[in-house]
C-alpha cells in the first residue's frame, strides 16, 4: 500500500521549475534513444544542446515529474523539427501538367513509389502517366510496367537505348497529347552516390520541366540515409522526401536527420511492398516513434488532460495533516485508472523504472497484473464501507471489519490488512510532510 500511494504522491506533487539537472539527466536518456533510433549523431547534439536550453528554468506542469516534462519538451521540439504538420506535393494549378522526378539510391523504394503515388493521385482524380527512364536494368522498366498495370494507369517506355532526358522529353510529348496531368519520372539509382546517376538526373531537369523532385530513402539505411539526402540536395535539389520500408522495426531516426540536413518536408512514408502502403507523413506520430517512449508520451498526454489540479492540491494538504481517509484514496485510485490504470503508470514512475526504464517499455520485475488484481480488492473493500466508515477510519472495530469483509467477498484477515497498512501509512506521512513538494526548495524526483 505504501509503494502504490508513493506513486499517488508523485502524481500529486506541486509545480516546480526544471532545474539544470532535472534536464541533463533526462537528456541523457533521450541522446541515447536518439542514437539507438538512428538519428545523426550531429543532430542529436545539437537538438538536445537546443533543448537544454529551451526546457532549463520551464515550469514542472502538474501530474508530471521533471523528466516527464522534459520529455514533454522533447516530443514537442522533435514535431517542430519534422515540420509540424503533414505536406502535400505541390502540384501545378488546373489542368497544367505537374512533372514529378523520383530519385534516389538502387533498391530505395523509387519504382514502387512511383506507383503508389499513381493510385493515390489516380484516386484524387489525377491521370497520371508513369515513365521509365531506368534504362540500366531490363528488369526495372518490366517492374514499373507491371506495377503500372496493378494501378491501372498508363507506363510510357522506349526501351534500354534511349536516354533518360530524351525518354522525359518523348514522354511529355505523350502526355500533353493525351491529356495526363502528372507524369512521373522513374529513374535509376545505383549503389552508393555516383557522378554519372547525378548528371543523369541534372540533363532530365534540363530536358523538362520538373515541378518536384521527390527523393525516395530506405530508412532501414539509417545514418546512411542523411549522407544520401545531403548529397542529392546539395547537386541536383530536393523539392520532398519520401521515406519507405518503414514497416520494419526501425525506428526511423532517418526522417529526423532527413528533414535537419535538407530542410524539406517528408511527404509520405511507405510501410510495405503492397501497392496501397504508402501513407501520409504525420510528425508527431514519427516523433514518438523516434523516441520509442511512447507509453511515457501517452502518460504525459493523460496527466495534461486528467489530472485535476485543485483536486490534487486539495489532496496534498489533506495528506500532509494525515486528514487522508479512504475516500480520498478513491479517489486517488480512480484518478490512477484515468491515467491508464496501475502497471501504465508504475514504470513511468522515478524509482520505480523510472527515466532509467525509459524506452524499455515492460516492467517485467514488477507484477503489476498481481497488483492490479490487490487493487480492484481494496477497492471493494472500501466500497463495501459505509460513508462514516471511510472518512473515520479509526471507527472501524472488529464487527465493522467483519462486515465490510463479508460484503467485499474477501477474508476478515485482508480487511485487517489494509485498514493497518492504511494507517501506517497516514503515520509515515506525518513524518514526511516534505514528501509532498511544494515547499523547503524540494527539487528533483522524488
Ligand atoms: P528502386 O530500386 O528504388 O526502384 O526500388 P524498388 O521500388 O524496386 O524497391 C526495392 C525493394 O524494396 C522491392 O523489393 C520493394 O518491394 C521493396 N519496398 C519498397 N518500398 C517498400 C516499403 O515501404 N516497405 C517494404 N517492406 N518494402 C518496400
Ligand atoms: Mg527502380
Amino acid at each position: 500500500l505504501t509503494e502504490k500511494l508513493q506513486n499517488v504522491f508523485k502524481s500529486l506533487r506541486s509545480k516546480g521549475r526544471l532545474t539544470e539537472e532535472d534536464v541533463k539527466a533526462a537528456l541523457k536518456e533521450v541522446r541515447m534513444a536518439l542514437l539507438e533510433a538512428d538519428v545523426n549523431f550531429k543532430v542529436v547534439k545539437n537538438f538536445v544542446k537546443e533543448v537544454q536550453e529551451r526546457a532549463v528554468g520551464q515550469d514542472v506542469m502538474n501530474g508530471l515529474n521533471p523528466g516527464q516534462m522534459v520529455i514533454k519538451i522533447v516530443n514537442e521540439e522533435l514535431v517542430k523539427l519534422m515540420g509540424s504538420e503533414t505536406t502535400e506535393i505541390r502540384l501545378q494549378p488546373g489542368s497544367a501538367i505537374t512533372v514529378l522526378m523520383m530519385a534516389g539510391l538502387q533498391g530505395a523504394g523509387k519504382t514502387t513509389t512511383t506507383a503508389k503515388l499513381a493510385g493515390k493521385y489516380k484516386l484524387k482524380g489525377k491521370n497520371p502517366l508513369l515513365v521509365a527512364c531506368d534504362v540500366y536494368r531490363p528488369a526495372a522498366i518490366k517492374q514499373l510496367q507491371i506495377n503500372g498495370e496493378k494501378q491501372g494507369v498508363e507506363v510510357f517506355s522506349m526501351g534500354e537505348k534511349n536516354r533518360p532526358a530524351d525518354i522525359a522529353k518523348a514522354a511529355l510529348e505523350h502526355a500533353k497529347k493525351n491529356h495526363n496531368n502528372l507524369v512521373i519520372l522513374d529513374t535509376a539509382g545505383r549503389l552508393h552516390i555516383d557522378e554519372e546517376m547525378m548528371s543523369e538526373l541534372q540533363e532530365i531537369k534540363e530536358a523538362v520541366e520538373v515541378h518536384q523532385t521527390i527523393l525516395v530513402v530506405d530508412a532501414m539505411t539509417g545514418q546512411d540515409a542523411v549522407n544520401v539526402a545531403g548529397s542529392f540536395n546539395e547537386k541536383i535539389g530536393i523539392d520532398g522526401v519520401i521515406v519507405t520500408k518503414l514497416d520494419g522495426d526501425t525506428r526511423g531516426g532517418a526522417a529526423l536527420s532527413i528533414k535537419a540536413v535538407t530542410g524539406c518536408p517528408i511527404l509520405y512514408v511507405g510501410m510495405g511492398e503492397k501497392l496501397s502502403d504508402l501513407e501520409q507523413f504525420y510528425p508527431d506520430r514519427m516523433a514518438s516513434r523516434i523516441l520509442g517512449m511512447g507509453d511515457v508520451l501517452t502518460l504525459i498526454e493523460k496527466a495534461g488532460a486528467e489530472l485535476d489540479e485543485d483536486k490534487a492540491r486539495q489532496m496534498a494538504e489533506k495528506m500532509k495533516k494525515a486528514q487522508f481517509d479512504f475516500e480520498d484514496y478513491l479517489e486517488s485510485m480512480n484518478q490512477m485508472k484515468k491515467m491508464g490504470g496501475l502497471s501504465s503508470i508504475l514504470g513511468m514512475m522515478p524509482g520505480l523504472g523510472g527515466l532509467g526504464g525509459l524506452g524499455k517499455g515492460k516492467l517485467p520485475e514488477l507484477d503489476t497484473q498481481e497488483n492490479e488484481k490487490k487493487m480492484a480488492r481494496m477497492e471493494a473493500i472500501i466500497y463495501s464501507m459505509t460513508v462514516e466508515e471511510r472518512r473515520n477510519p479509526d471507527i472501524l472495530n472488529p464487527s465493522r471489519k467483519h462486515r465490510i469483509a463479508k460484503g467485499a467477498g474477501v477474508d476478515i484477515a485482508e480487511v485487517n490488512r489494509m485498514v493497518k497498512q492504511f494507517n501506517e501509512t497516514r503515520k509515515m506521512m506525518k513524518k514526511l510532510p516534505g514528501m509532498m513538494g511544494g515547499r523547503g526548495g524540494k527539487k528533483g524526483r522524488f
